[in-house]
């Protein structure tokens, strides 16, 4: 950034900081949790409320530089950072509101999983979501969301009832099904494009404790366990959620040392049902192949949310590819088997993520969210600390995925995309690409909001 008369006009104006190369902290700040990810933005504006955001946006659009914004940070492909430019900091826009009578949850647009989790539970409620707790609410949300609960409640946004957002000409506007509605659907799985979001607000369900945890099988088994599961899946009621992983046993407790570093394959439950029922519901699925490792058991929701966070602190080298899948093939299975034994390192993970249950039932076209008929989002992601190993885990995500993807149904789940390039977007929106690039062209023409898979304005597009 350049103007200095203008940064010291934003400077002035803003509640929270402007961190500028060379100020304490900026070599913190400028860090997303993908290590891989190496951006020096011109600044940071650590916006302490939504006038600070406004004034931000009003900098970046009258100075033509760009603009990031930043939520929990987690975006693999580093949406919440930029090079030269401007990134708004929303992590001080952090804070939850349980509203119990009306069973919802207000939610700063800064806060992680974590935060509204912590919140929801003190009132036995919780807001379908990710499976990690320090992932952002904005991007998961805006992308769509997918989680333990995706088949009893849907996707997150199918529970989303209105955001705030600042817009590209610096306005401020609610969105619902009563207002801005097209600006509504766009923002249900259209990410970041239209604006930024200030505050949330989510319908919460009735869920306190669940029967949920990890099963693992030996990798030897993957054929019969994926085959059982492909028919199970799509069969199971809503109350049951379980996604499919290869995976890499941790060196250490809660794990029993003879399974230790381990490549095994496995699925994590998540039963919302009448607990008193659980283990009879549960009958069926430990009778079909005794599991080498059962850790399926009651256990609080916050801590089943939060169960896979110390494998995946911030900061390690990660490498995503990602497809939507409408069955899973008996040669696909082979596939999947073959590069499952090759995980490259402990953190290393293929996962399948069932798309079926409530969050099939709402329309293809009743949201951006364009792939309500498939039956799987798959991720495969090569993760390590160290650089040294990125060539092998990159190597290792894209022979998968190349393996995979003549099986696939077309797009991703776009966030689980690093930067692929405008057809991989248009791809994930299918049918609603066309209007969401209308949207866009009417709430921001001039693709201010840029950083993010990005749609490009209409008008852009002749
Ligand atoms: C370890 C890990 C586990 C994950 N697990 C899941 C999972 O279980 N289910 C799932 O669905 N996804 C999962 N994800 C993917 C996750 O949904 C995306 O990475 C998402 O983009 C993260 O959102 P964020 O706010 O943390 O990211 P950021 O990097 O801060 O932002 C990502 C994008 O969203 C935009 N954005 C963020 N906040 C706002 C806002 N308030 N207003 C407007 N735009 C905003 C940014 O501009 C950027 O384009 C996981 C990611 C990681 C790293």
């Amino acid at each position: 950034m350049s103007n200095q008369t203008a940064i010291a006009e934003l400077k002035s104006k803003l509640r929270g900081e402007l961190i500028e190369p060379g100020d304490p902290g900026y070599e913190n700040l400028r860090q997303v949790y993908n290590g891989m990810i190496n951006r020096r933005p011109g600044g940071i504006a650590r916006c302490a409320d939504v006038a600070d955001i406004i004034t931000s946006v009003n900098f970046a659009r009258e100075n033509g530089i760009v603009l990031a914004v930043r939520g929990g940070g987690h975006n693999a492909a580093g949406l919440g950072v930029c090079d030269g430019g401007l990134v708004v900091d929303l992590s001080s826009i952090r804070y939850t509101h349980v509203d119990p009578e009306a069973g919802t949850v207000r939610v700063g647009g800064g806060s992680t999983w974590g935060d509204v989790d912590h919140a929801t539970h003190a009132f036995d409620l919780a807001v379908p979501t990710g499976i990690i707790s320090t992932t952002g609410v904005g991007g998961l949300t805006l992308g769509g969301g997918l989680g333990h609960l995706t088949r009893k409640c849907g996707l997150t946004i199918d529970n989303l009832i209105s955001a705030d957002l600042v817009l590209a000409d610096g306005s401020s506007v609610t969105a619902s099904a009563w207002r801005h509605e097209d600006l509504f659907w766009a923002i249900r799985g259209g990410g970041g494009n239209f604006g930024i979001v200030t505050s949330f607000l989510f319908k919460a369900h009735r869920i306190h404790t669940d029967y949920a945890g990890p099963m693992l099988w030996e990798i030897d088994q993957a054929p019969d366990v994926m085959r059982w599961y492909r028919k199970f899946i799509t069969e199971a009621p809503d109350d049951i959620n379980g996604f499919f992983a290869f995976l890499v046993v941790p060196p250490g407790p809660p794990f029993p040392e003879h399974l230790h570093n381990k490549k095994m394959c496995g699925i994590v439950w998540c039963y919302t049902g009448d607990l008193g029922r659980a283990e009879e519901v549960f009958k069926p699925i430990r009778g079909f192949l005794k599991p080498a490792l059962d850790f399926v058991g009651p256990i609080p929701h916050p801590a089943l949310q939060s169960m896979f966070d110390p494998i995946y602190p911030p900061g390690h080298q990660w490498y995503w590819k990602a497809d939507f899948f409408n069955d899973l093939s008996d040669a696909a299975i082979a596939q999947h088997v073959k590069y499952g034994r090759e995980l490259p390192t402990m953190q290393s993970t293929m996962h399948l993520y069932p798309v079926n249950g409530a969050a099939s039932r709402v329309g293809k076209d009743d949201t951006a969210w364009g792939y309500r008929d498939a039956t799987f989002a798959q991720v495969i992601v090569g993760v390590d600390p160290d650089p040294a190993n990125n060539d092998r885990i990159i190597k290792w995500a894209r022979s998968y995925w190349d393996a995979l993807h003549p099986y696939s149904a077309g797009g991703a789940y776009v966030n689980f995309m690093m930067d692929e390039g405008e057809d991989r977007v248009k791809a994930t929106y299918r049918d609603n690409y066309g209007r969401l690039a209308r949207i866009k062209a009417k709430y921001d023409p001039a693709n201010l909001f840029s950083v993010n898979q990005n749609i490009k304005p209409e008008a852009a597009m002749r």
